[in-house]
C-alpha cells in the first residue's frame, strides 16, 4: 500500500535531511586531525550542531550550499518545479539557522559554518578550523 505518487516520494525523501554527508566527514577527519575531539550531532544544543566541542563551548555547522541557501554561491539555484514550496521551505531553512546561532551565542558558544562548496579546498578549510578552534 503505497498512496505516494513517484513526484511525492523522491521529494520526500529529499527533504530528510542529510546526516553524515561526505563534506561532514571531511571536516570531521580534519578537525581530528588537528588533535581535537568532540561530539557528533549533539542533541542537547540548540540545532543539533555537527560537531561540538562542549568544554571549549564551541560548534561547527557543515552546510549543505542548497538546503541552507548559501549566499551567492552556484549551487543554491532553486529547483523549477513547485518554486513557491521551494521558496517557502528553503526560507524557513535559513531563518532557522538564524535563530539557531542566536541561541547558540545567547548560551555563550562560538559558531562556525563551513559551507558545502568551501571542502573543495581542503587546506583552506583546515586553516580556518585551526584559526576557529585555537581562538579563545
Ligand atoms: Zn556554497
Amino acid at each position: 500500500m503505497d498512496k505516494l505518487t513517484k513526484a511525492e516520494r523522491s521529494e520526500n525523501m529529499k527533504r530528510i535531511r542529510a546526516r553524515d554527508t561526505r563534506p561532514e566527514l571531511l571536516v570531521r577527519r580534519l578537525v581530528f586531525g588537528l588533535g581535537y575531539r568532540y561530539r557528533v550531532h549533539y542533541r542537547r544544543l540548540p540545532g543539533t550542531p555537527d560537531l561540538a566541542f562542549v568544554g571549549r563551548r564551541k560548534v561547527i555547522f557543515v552546510n549543505g550550499c542548497f538546503w541552507h541557501q548559501h549566499e551567492g554561491c552556484s549551487n543554491c539555484a532553486q529547483p523549477k518545479t513547485r518554486p513557491e514550496f521551494w521558496m517557502a521551505k528553503l526560507a524557513a531553512n535559513k531563518e532557522r539557522d538564524i535563530v539557531v546561532t542566536r541561541l547558540l551565542e545567547t548560551l555563550g558558544y562560538q559558531v562556525l559554518v563551513v559551507w558545502e562548496c568551501e571542502t573543495e579546498d581542503l587546506r583552506r578549510v583546515e586553516r580556518r578550523l585551526k584559526a576557529f578552534l585555537a581562538s579563545s
